[in-house]
C-alpha cells in the first residue's frame, strides 16, 4: 500500500519508515543503475518512453490500478497521487 504525499511525517510509524526507507534506497539504487527514475516495475523498463515510466507522476491514471491520478500542491510543489493506492489522500 502506498503512502499519500499529504501524510504528516510525525504520523509515520517506525515500521512504516523502515519499509519506506528500504523501498527508497532500492529505487534510488536502481535509478542510478538505469540512469533515470523509472517507477514502473517491468523487466523491459529501460525501453519505456519517459512519459510511461512512472506510476503516477504526470500520469492521467495510475499505472498500477487505472484510477484517475489526483493532483495537489505541497509547499508550492505539484504532487501526484493515486487515491486508491495511496488511500489517505486529503484525509
Ligand atoms: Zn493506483
Amino acid at each position: 500500500m502506498g503512502m499519500p504525499p499529504t501524510r504528516p511525517a510525525q504520523s509515520v510509524t517506525a515500521a512504516e519508515f523502515a519499509q519506506l526507507w528500504a523501498r527508497l534506497q532500492a529505487m534510488m539504487t536502481r535509478a542510478v543503475a538505469d540512469g533515470r527514475i523509472i517507477t514502473v516495475d517491468s523487466a523491459d523498463r529501460l525501453a519505456l518512453p519517459e512519459g510511461e515510466s512512472r506510476r503516477v507522476y504526470k500520469q492521467e491514471r495510475c499505472r498500477d490500478c487505472g484510477t484517475p491520478v489526483v493532483l495537489g500542491a505541497i509547499e508550492g510543489r505539484t504532487t501526484y497521487a493515486c487515491p486508491r493506492c495511496q488511500p489517505e489522500w486529503g484525509g
